[in-house]
């Protein structure tokens, strides 16, 4: 029987989408051959690259809004350095929300560029909520964020108003909720979170924020080059951007953002209802800052581990261990996961709680 997946990434995908993948290594479009032995210029993979490209915009509302999709190779942490390469001017400074071990990294890379504020830390607190109370400097070349920080469990739930440009890593919350992303310049997102498998990572830019760094940029790090060459400057990952074409096709399918916004809202209630309740867990976030997607809790009493531990692995879920940083657990209910398997979760936490 299938596990329930609680993966942080890469994590589980619907279904449709592992077993049209499969048929497609097999015999991809009725053509006698594979999609991993084609040619990225024929026919049949340029209609991929381009109905991904235009799904992406569509499903984002983004369509005729002087937006372009990208998908590129180099995973989220290459457009950590991507971002000030092509953004950050040359005697400028960019501004950071360090909410997480991401938003860290991606300070690490932008300090090698120019002056890289930081306009607020959770880090002293071991990144447990979001701060709110910042100011933006408005000769900034562009103010970074994290959408959802994966590892400790917190959400951004409402973006700073500015005028500079806004950058975005969405890696662990893209597709799964209704925002104005308008209000974004530039997205990026890793796919092995809650798109497609790895080896993509996605970026949506409006085209107007580019060309003015004033920097030479190496072409495979210049988002210009590959928006001259509809995301095809070089060998794109074929593979992993046909398998993402079908997770948002699965998506529009299913309604859209709205359609999946609506079910992600439930499996978060019904687990953080459970966590909340139950006498023998509690959360590690902040609750207003609480993400949708992963959810990090702790046993209050660690003794109890091993029988906990043994209970859910029959129960068929995999993927619950938290990152070492914050120990505990951390369910990752990406899109893809069913409502059901966040039943099961929360079943075996009663159980515990009644064999205690
Ligand atoms: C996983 C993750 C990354 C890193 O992604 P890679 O594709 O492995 O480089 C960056 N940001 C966030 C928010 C993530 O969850």
């Amino acid at each position: 029987m299938k596990k329930h997946n609680y993966s942080a990434g890469p994590c589980i995908l619907p279904q449709e989408v592992f077993e049209k993948s499969a048929q497609a290594i097999l015999n991809f479009n009725n053509s006698d051959l594979s999609i991993l032995e084609i040619s990225h210029r024929s026919k049949d993979f340029v209609a991929v690259m381009d109905e991904a490209r235009a799904l992406v915009l569509e499903l984002l509302g983004l369509e005729g809004k002087g937006y372009q999709a990208l998908f590129l190779a180099g995973g989220a942490s290459l457009e950590f350095l991507m971002v000030p390469y092509n953004l950050m001017k040359i005697d400028g400074k960019a501004a950071y929300l360090d909410t997480g071990t991401w938003a860290n990294n991606a300070i690490k890379e932008a300090k090698s560029f120019g002056e890289t504020m930081v306009v607020a830390s959770s880090k002293e607190q071991n990144y447990n909520h979001i701060p709110k109370d910042y100011t933006i400097p408005a000769d900034a070349s562009y103010f970074h964020c994290t959408s959802n920080n994966t590892i400790f469990g917190t959400q951004i739930k409402s973006f700073p108003n500015t005028n500079i440009p806004v950058v975005c890593d969405m890696s662990s919350d893209i597709f799964s909720r209704t925002l104005d992303f308008s209000k974004f310049d530039l997205i990026y997102a890793g796919a092995q979170k809650n798109m497609g498998p790895a080896g993509t990572t996605l970026v949506v830019v409006k085209e107007e924020i580019l060309g003015k760094s004033g920097r030479n940029i190496p072409s495979m790090l210049d988002y210009e080059k590959h928006i001259k060459s509809e995301s095809m400057y070089n060998t794109p990952p074929v593979f992993p951007v046909y398998a993402s074409l079908l997770t948002l096709q699965w998506l529009k399918n299913l309604g859209g953002i709205t359609a999946i916004e609506k079910i992600n809202e439930a499996k978060a209630t019904l687990l953080y209802n459970e966590i909340d309740r139950n006498p023998l867990f509690k959360g590690t976030a902040a609750v207003e800052d609480r993400s949708t997607m992963n959810a990090t809790f702790l046993l209050n009493d660690e003794s109890h581990a091993p029988i906990f531990d043994k209970m859910w692995k029959e129960a068929g879920i995999s993927g619950l261990p938290g990152h070492r940083s914050v120990g505990g657990y951390r369910a990752s209910m990406y899109n893809a996961l069913p409502l059901e398997s966040v039943q099961v979760l929360v079943d075996v936490m009663q159980t515990l709680e009644k064999n205690i």
